[in-house]
């Protein structure tokens, strides 16, 4: 980056944030976030209050839809989703730990909660899953995967390697699982088809014919979850265990008031 700066704009009596900064760049661009507006603009030249101007209404438009869906996929802390299904999360102090109670939709985390053996559960959940529908599929599918990884990733669902390395987020465990197959399914088409062409879709959609609808709900629930309290909890990436435990009390409507 060259030279930045940050304002607050104006529009239609909306006002936003706005980062303005400079970067190598041969195009001027704009991203609407949920915080504001970043403009990236090329070293010289461009006047950032035009290019604003100009594109007003797609701004607008971009913003108010991510200010809905916010609202929307706001959940309550002690909510989680898990194989399509919200749960709820309670503090039980009968419980050793955690335990999933599907009668009742309820997570009951004991006193002795530890964060990091409930993320290795939902690891080896989804890693069976995912297991359990490869050896599902017909023979003639290319599934001769090198190795499976399961982990937190910020930005995407799945991706795969040259070395036919299969990476899965770890946040797939909370999808209905006919939309964990989906993603997996699209991987193992990349053995074949390595990018996103023409005849990649043409053989997704032979399985999937709805692909494209199914892609616009994956999207929704990747908003969902990252806005999930426990998720956030879940993926941090430094934490020290004090902190989380009575952070994720607090989360679950009870405790410690300190950390
Ligand atoms: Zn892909």
């Amino acid at each position: 980056m060259v030279s930045s700066c940050k304002t607050v704009i104006v529009l239609d009596g909306v006002s936003l944030t706005c980062h303005v900064e400079r970067r190598r760049v041969k195009n001027a661009r704009l991203e609407v976030k949920p915080w504001g507006l970043l403009v990236i603009l090329p070293v010289y030249g461009v006047n950032p209050l035009r290019l604003i101007e100009e594109n007003k209404n797609w701004i607008l438009k971009v913003y108010r839809r991510l200010k809905e869906s916010e609202v929307l996929y706001q959940s309550p802390g002690n909510m989680f989703p898990l194989l399509g299904v919200q749960y709820t999360v309670i503090l039980d102090e009968e419980v050793n730990g955690f335990k999933i109670d599907e009668v009742h939709r309820l997570i009951r985390i004991g006193f002795n909660f530890n964060l990091s053996d409930f993320k290795n559960f939902l690891k080896k959940t989804l890693l069976d899953l995912i297991l359990l529908f490869l050896n599902s599929l017909p023979a003639e599918i290319d599934k001769q995967y090198n190795r499976i990884t399961v982990k937190a990733q910020r930005t995407r669902w799945a991706s795969c390697s040259v070395k036919r390395n299969l990476n899965f987020n770890i946040k797939m465990v909370s999808l209905p699982i006919n939309l964990i197959e989906f993603i997996v399914y699209h991987e193992l088409l990349h053995f074949k088809i390595k990018s996103h062409s023409k005849s990649f879709y043409r053989l997704l959609a032979s399985r999937y014919p709805d692909y494209k609808r199914i892609r616009k709900i994956l999207g929704e629930y990747f908003t969902m979850f990252n806005m999930n309290k426990l998720w956030q909890l879940i993926c941090q990436r430094h934490f020290s265990k004090q902190t989380i435990s009575s952070r994720l009390f607090r989360l679950v409507g009870l405790g410690s008031t300190s950390g």
